[in-house]
C-alpha cells in the first residue's frame, strides 16, 4: 500500500468477474462436454489487464486453451507453471521466420504456419528438438491477413503432407480469423462472414482430401463465439468477452451479453482551483471555461495510454466548436457527478471543468475519481471503456491494451 502512494492511479482488475466472464463463454458454446473448447485469448499482456493472473483467472473459468500473439508470452504463461497437463497454448505472430520454434516445441506450446518459409523453419526445429511440432495451419478465409490464400494452398499441402507422414509436423488444427462478426446487422457483414465460412469449410475438405484432417478447427471470436453456434467448431477463442466487452458496441453492451467489465480505472485528484470565466484550459487553449468555475487535475496522461483523441473542446466565438472529452465520475458530496476532459490530455495529466464550485459541490484534492470500470449503477453514472472509445473515436480494446506499465495493476 505504501509503495502504492506513489503512484496517482491505478487499474484496479476484477478476477472473479473474468472467471465468470469465462464460465459464461464456456456455458455459450455448450458447455465442457459439448465437443467445443474455449480458448481465452491473452495476448498484448491479457489486452492490458496482466498475462498470468488474467490467463489464471480464464483457466478457473473453464477455458482449456490459451491463445498469444507473440511467442514470448506464450514462454511466459508455461514459466509460470501453466503447464500442459492445465492447458493447451497457441501462439501465432511471429518475426518472420525468426522464431524461437525449438524452445516453443520444447514448451509444448503449439503454433501456426501460414507460409512455406514458415513450415521450412517449424519443420527444421522439431527435426532439431527431435519431437514433432503440434501445428495449426493457417489459412487466410478473407481477412488479408496471415496465412495460405486458397490459390497458394497447394504448394502448403505438398510440403505439410510428407512432413506429417514423416511424423515431423503434427497436425492438429486448421484456423482462420474473422473480419466483420461483430457486425451482425449489417447485411453485407453476414454476407461477408458467410463467405469467410465457405472458403474456411473449403480448405478444411483440402486438407482431408490430401489425408491431413485438422482434429480441431477454430475460426470465432468474441462475436463468433456470443452469436454464430454454427461456427464454433471444435474450439472458439474470445478475447475481449473474457475482460467483459462485447466487440462492438453497436451489438449491445456488455449487460446485453452477460458480460462484466473487469478493470476500474481510478485517479487521485491533484491540484483542484477556482478560475474565471473564459480561462483558457491547457495547450492550444481549445478549452475556454464557459463560466466562472473550479477545476481539477487528473494525473494521467497520454504517458499513461489515455489517448490525446480524447480531449475535449469548448471553443468559443465566432466558430464555436464543440468536442465532448473521455467521461470521468467524480464523487461529489453531493453524489456522482459525470465530467468531460476538458481540454488537451497532456503527457501526464488532464484537466476537468467541474462546472461549478469545488467547495460547494465538495470536491477535494486527493479524492478518487473514475474513468472507467463496469458501468455499475442505476443512473449509469459510471463510464465504461466503450465511452472513453467513442470520446477517442477508437474501440474498448485500444483503451485498455494501450494502459501503460506506470499505472499499476491491482487485483481483486
Ligand atoms: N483470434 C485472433 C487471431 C485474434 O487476433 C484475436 C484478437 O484480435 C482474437 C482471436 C480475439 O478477438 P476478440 O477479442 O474480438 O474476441
Amino acid at each position: 500500500q505504501a509503495a502504492l502512494r506513489q503512484y496517482p492511479a491505478q487499474a484496479i482488475v476484477d478476477l472473479a468477474a473474468m472467471r465468470d466472464n469465462m464460465r459464461h463463454l464456456v456455458s455459450v458454446v455448450g458447455g465442457p462436454q459439448s465437443g467445443t473448447a474455449v480458448m481465452g485469448v491473452v495476448k498484448a499482456d491479457a489486452y492490458g489487464h496482466g498475462l498470468i493472473p488474467s490467463a489464471l483467472a480464464a483457466l478457473a473459468g473453464g477455458a482449456t486453451w490459451l491463445g498469444t500473439a507473440q511467442s514470448h508470452e506464450a514462454l511466459l504463461l508455461r514459466k509460470a507453471g501453466i503447464g500442459p497437463d492445465r492447458c493447451h497454448i497457441l501462439t501465432w505472430v511471429y518475426n518472420g521466420t525468426q522464431v524461437p520454434f525449438d524452445e516453443l516445441i520444447a514448451n509444448d506450446i503449439d503454433v501456426s504456419v501460414g507460409s512455406l518459409a514458415g513450415i521450412d523453419a517449424l519443420a527444421a526445429a522439431a527435426r532439431k528438438v527431435g519431437r514433432p511440432a503440434r501445428v495449426h495451419v493457417k489459412v487466410d478465409s478473407g481477412f488479408g491477413r496471415n496465412g495460405f490464400t486458397p490459390q497458394g494452398f497447394g504448394a502448403a499441402l505438398d510440403k505439410l503432407v510428407p512432413l506429417a507422414k514423416e511424423g515431423v509436423l503434427d497436425i492438429i488444427g486448421q484456423w482462420s480469423h474473422l473480419a466483420v462478426a461483430d457486425s451482425p446487422d449489417v447485411p453485407e457483414f453476414v454476407d461477408a462472414t458467410d463467405q469467410q465460412v465457405a472458403t474456411f469449410n473449403e480448405f478444411t475438405q483440402r486438407m482431408c482430401a490430401a489425408g491431413i484432417a485438422p482434429k480441431i478447427r477454430h475460426l470465432a471470436n468474441t462475436a463468433a463465439t456470443l452469436d454464430r453456434p454454427q461456427i464454433h467448431f471444435e474450439l472458439t477463442r474470445p478475447g475481449v468477452g473474457l475482460y467483459g466487452y462485447e466487440p462492438d458496441p453497436a451489438m449491445g453492451t456488455p449487460q446485453t451479453y452477460r458480460l462484466k467489465p473487469a478493470m476500474t480505472l481510478q485517479a487521485q485528484l491533484g491540484t483542484v482551483k477556482d478560475v474565471e470565466s473564459g480561462h483558457g484550459i491547457s495547450y492550444g487553449r481549445t478549452y475556454l471555461t464557459p463560466q466562472a468555475t473550479s477545476t481539477a487535475i487528473v494525473p494521467v496522461g497520454y504517458a499513461d495510454g489515455i489517448h490525446r483523441s480524447a480531449s475535449g473542446f469548448d471553443m468559443q466565438g465566432a466558430k464555436h466548436i464543440t468536442k465532448l472529452g473521455g467521461p470521468v465520475r467524480v464523487m461529489t458530496e453531493q453524489g456522482p457527478k459525470l465530467l468531460r476532459v476538458s481540454g488537451r490530455v497532456c503527457m501526464d495529466q488532464f484537466i476537468l471543468d467541474l462546472h461549478g464550485s469545488a467547495a460547494e459541490m465538495g470536491v477535494h484534492e486527493g479524492d478518487t475519481v473514475e474513468l472507467f470500470g463496469p458501468g455499475r449503477g442505476e443512473d449509469y453514472a459510471e463510464p465504461t471503456a466503450d465511452d472513453w472509445a467513442r470520446a477517442a473515436d477508437t474501440i474498448s480494446y485500444e483503451i485498455f491494451t494501450c494502459l501503460r506499465n506506470r499505472i499499476p495493476r491491482l487485483y481483486l
